[in-house]
């Protein structure tokens, strides 16, 4: 990491920087925005949609009533069953597409995946099972094993109903119960329900024209079909020794992906849109002495210096990488009595300065001018999503690695039935690979996969938050009773989401079981609670909203089109850190007193 200067003496020039990030993002808008991308279902006639990790089983359909039924077995699912065992909640279900817990970890298990957040903050539950991550930055396969290491020791399995999707959820009056019918025939009455339906369930194809034409082999990230390539997600993809192979995309995902492609197939044509950043990874193993010192209570107390260093609360950082730096520079030179314009002002000059120096490091590393140009990004720092990787840019060193950039035609231009067609040059391949992400912010309706949703009155879900999430403390909303949401909606978040998803699933099981212990058949937030939690919420939300219209397009900022506040792919965000977030959702837990709840015994 480059030593810090002070923001007194600028050793560049600001304006001109300003100017190319302008220039370089004007060029990239689409007027299509978001609709550049297909359905994955629609094209791809279910595709994309099958599991290729488990073959499915079949079963007789379940009828019973319940106390509780979690949508989800990703982390928020796993969180929310743990915490609720904790509360005395027994009689539940986790609901899950997938063959296994671990929702994102489950289905991508592309080679070389590697989670970028340090393993000892993202791993949950960490002091409570007595593990401690193998390296500081974890294995997509460390990973899956440790969900399925919280399913065993929450005893969730048995809990499990895999392979199956959610049809309907309404909630019936009379039984004070949700109806919850699956594509299993099930017919479950449950009490309580909580949405731990994740963001990445979708995979996203780009609508190039002629996708659907291709002759070739084709899959997407999320679904790596190794029957194709061989190999594992260690790499080994020997039968790609003699095959070209297409990547489009150059996210998180694909900064991982190309290098363990390059070392196996015959040749890589990568397309990219946009660079990433990519700044150094400094994986290590982690130090059995360091690991033999730790006191209990050690992620927790991790987790949160993350989480105030990166909310420019704390200068004391003891995670120390690429995600805590930017605040690492700024927090050091804050004083109390600076104005926001000051503060705003410094942070912008140790952004450009960080970037400054991610650019000088292609360059001291990539051998070639030209390609070195490419694979520069011109974006501030959280524009786009950054990356981390000790070998990505290496990778276009080899012989056997081709960088197009297809920036100047807004992306692909075409896809025959023999490869990739990009400014006029048709590139024959083997087989492509969509890098190409997920349906983080479409339509709340697609990515839930659930058609009907109705809470009192027959009211639609998607109806009720047709003009933004309403919420008390983001966790359930008027009119839909017993229902909790983990995620992204309206409160405190953060970056490391396992950590978010324990403190939400620890809140909702609070509820849960207190609802239980009380006698309380149904417990929703009163309209009032609701209204006013919105407008302290509006007060105190964090408006990024100036930040991203200059930024270049991509999830993030809607791919360039107009924001609308509380709509940002991580919902409306408490402009201070999740940890004070949680303070005062721990002092209302202590208040006991249910406050802004309505209950029916
Ligand atoms: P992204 O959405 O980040 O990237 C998609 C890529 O596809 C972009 O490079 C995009 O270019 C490109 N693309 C889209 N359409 C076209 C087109 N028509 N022609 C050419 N290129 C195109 O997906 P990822 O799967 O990489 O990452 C998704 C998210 O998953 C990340 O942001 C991160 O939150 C998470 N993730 C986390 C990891 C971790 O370690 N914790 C690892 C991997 C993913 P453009 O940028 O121009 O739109």
């Amino acid at each position: 990491m480059g030593s810090h200067t002070g923001s007194d003496e600028l050793d560049f020039d600001l304006e001109a920087l300003k100017q190319k990030y302008a220039f370089e993002r004007d060029r990239r808008i689409r007027t299509d925005a978001d609709k550049q991308y297909v359905p994955s279902a629609e094209d791809f006639a279910g595709y994309y949609e099958s599991d290729p990790w488990t073959e499915r089983a079949e079963r007789d359909p379940i009828v019973e009533q319940i106390d509780l039924i979690i949508l989800g077995g990703g982390f928020a699912g796993l969180m929310a069953g743990a915490r609720a065992r904790e509360q005395g909640v027994e009689d539940f279900r986790i609901v899950d597409m997938g063959g296994d817990f671990g929702g994102t970890w489950y289905w991508n298990r592309y080679p070389g995946i590697h989670c970028d957040i340090e393993s000892y903050c993202y791993l949950p539950l960490l002091d409570e099972l007595g593990y401690v991550p193998k390296q500081k930055y974890s294995t997509g396969e460390e990973i899956f094993e440790h969900c399925q290491r919280i399913g065993k020791h929450f005893g969730l399995y048995e809990k499990a109903l895999f392979q199956t999707e959610i049809d309907s959820l309404s909630w019936d009056e009379d039984s004070e119960r949700w109806n919850v019918h699956t594509d299993r025939g099930d017919r479950i009455a449950a009490r309580h329900v909580i949405v731990a339906l994740g963001r990445y369930n979708r995979p996203k194809l780009p609508g190039i024209a002629g996708i659907s034409k291709y002759q070739g082999a084709t899959f997407h990230t999320a679904r790596w079909d190794y029957d194709y390539t061989g190999g594992d997600m260690h790499g080994g993809m020997d039968k790609l020794a003699d095959k070209r192979v297409a990547v489009i995309g150059t996210g998180a995902t694909s900064i991982q992906v190309i290098p363990k492609l390059a070392e196996d197939a015959g040749h890589v044509v990568v397309f990219q849109r946009t660079p990433s950043v990519v700044a150094p990874r400094g994986n290590h193993e982690t130090d059995p002495q360091w690991a033999k010192e730790l006191k209990p209570g050690w992620a927790r107390e991790r987790r949160e210096n993350y989480d105030s260093v990166v909310s420019y609360r704390e200068p004391n950082d003891i995670i120390k990488d690429w995600w805590t730096e930017l605040p690492s520079r700024v927090v050091p030179q804050l004083r109390p009595d600076m104005t926001l314009e000051t503060v705003e002002r410094i942070r912008e000059i140790e952004d450009y300065r960080i970037n400054n120096e991610l650019r000088a490091h292609v360059d001291e590393v990539v051998h070639d001018p030209e390609t070195a140009a490419k694979l520069k990004a011109w974006y501030r720092w959280n524009c786009k999503r950054p990356t981390f990787h000790d070998g990505y840019l290496e990778t276009f060193n080899r012989d056997n690695v081709t960088l197009v950039d297809v920036s100047s035609s807004k992306g692909v231009e075409r896809i025959t039935e023999k490869g990739v067609v990009a400014d006029g040059v048709e590139y024959p391949v083997d087989a492509i690979v969509f890098a190409s992400g997920f349906e983080i912010t479409s339509e709340m309706r697609r990515r839930y996969g659930i058609e009907t949703f109705t809470g009192r009155d027959g009211e639609s879900l998607y109806d009720h938050w047709q003009d933004g999430v309403k919420t008390l403390h983001g966790f359930a909303t008027n009119n839909f009773p017993n229902l909790y949401f983990i995620g992204f909606y309206q409160g405190g978040v953060s970056a490391n989401v396992t950590s978010m998803f324990d403190d939400q699933a620890t809140h909702i099981a609070y509820l849960i079981g207190e609802a239980q212990r009380r006698g309380i058949k149904a417990l929703e937030v009163s309209a009032e609670a609701q209204d006013a939690y919105g407008n302290w919420m509006a007060e105190n939300a964090v408006d990024r909203s100036d930040f991203y219209a200059e930024c270049t397009p991509g999830y993030y900022n809607n791919e360039g089109a107009k924001m609308v506040r509380g709509q940002s792919h991580i919902g409306e965000v408490y402009k201070g850190s999740i940890n004070e977030f949680n303070d005062m959702l721990a002092q209302w837990r202590e208040r006991g007193d249910l406050a802004g709840f309505t209950t029916s015994e």
